[in-house]
């Protein structure tokens, strides 16, 4: 309750976005991460709804650009803790230009991208991640595209923490938020989250999901990639972690040696 702000949330009943923020409340609650440090950013879709009903800080901004707003806000205040939610259509479609680039950047923020397959705010149209011969509104004669696998681009990406959850395990996708929390570099966490008013049910996923194997090398990429790509299951938990340097702990270290930049004795040595 330290975490619910007095907004209730307004999604349909059944949605899997309940999910999300109950573990979101849990995680951050394990963690007693002050709200006063704490920044949810989103973009616009159904999941972007988020901050709202969360009573950290929090800024709704626009469809696509979370990733913008966050990293800005990550390099302005390395001292505050910045989520980044939103949907698979904000991340993976007309944000996944900001995807690419902050994951290379390795920028010390969270993303939890609550992917239900389908757009849902705007009444059921595919996604990127809708799989292929989907047939909605917009696909009458099925999805001629291939399905976007999000673990695999994160790992092709080089992201530093890749992670997957359900959100009909909010006690596990909690755990997973912490640690991505907690970890030093962009940490990315898939977020599998049912729209039954539009798409899957949460059967569909019951039968997929799969814990992956407590053996698992989180340091093995090859492995992890192997796992991103079945199909037939959808595995939960962390697929890879490395720790390695920030973008936003380097630029500050510049910003300080320049304070201390000698020009008389640069100009001696490069003259
Ligand atoms: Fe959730 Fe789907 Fe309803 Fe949006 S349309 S609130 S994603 S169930």
């Amino acid at each position: 309750k330290d975490y619910k702000s007095e907004v209730k949330p307004t999604w349909c009943p059944g949605c899997g976005d309940f999910g999300v923020l109950n573990a979101a409340f849990r995680g951050l609650a394990e963690m007693k991460l002050p709200t006063d440090q704490t920044v949810v950013v989103s973009g616009i879709g159904c999941s972007s709804r988020f901050p709202h009903f969360m009573k950290t800080f929090g800024f709704h901004s626009v469809h696509g650009r979370a990733l913008p707003v966050a990293q800005g806000l990550k390099m302005a205040r390395p001292d505050l803790n910045v989520i980044t939610v939103g949907g698979d259509g904000d991340f993976f479609s007309i944000g996944a230009g900001h995807l690419i680039h902050a994951a290379l950047r390795n920028i010390d923020i969270t993303v939890v991208v609550m992917d239900n397959e389908i757009y849902g705010l705007t009444k059921g149209q595919t996604s990127p991640t809708s799989p292929h011969g989907h047939v909605t509104k917009s696909t009458p004669y099925g999805l001629l595209a291939s399905q976007f696998n999000p673990i695999a681009t994160a790992l092709s990406l080089n992201v530093s923490f890749v992670a997957r959850g359900y959100s009909a395990k909010p006690k596990d996708l909690a755990a997973l938020i912490q640690q991505g929390v907690q970890h030093k570099g962009f940490s990315f966490i898939h977020a599998l989250s049912p729209c039954p008013t539009f798409y899957h049910t949460f059967d569909a996923w019951d039968a997929a999901v799969t814990p992956i194997d407590s053996g698992h090398d989180t340091q093995d990429k090859a492995q992890a990639i192997a796992l991103a790509l079945e199909t037939e299951k959808q595995y939960t938990g962390i697929f890879y972690k490395e720790e390695r340097p920030t973008m936003d702990q380097a630029a500050h270290q510049l910003v300080q040696e320049s304070k201390s930049f000698d020009i008389a004795q640069y100009m001696q040595r490069y003259a």
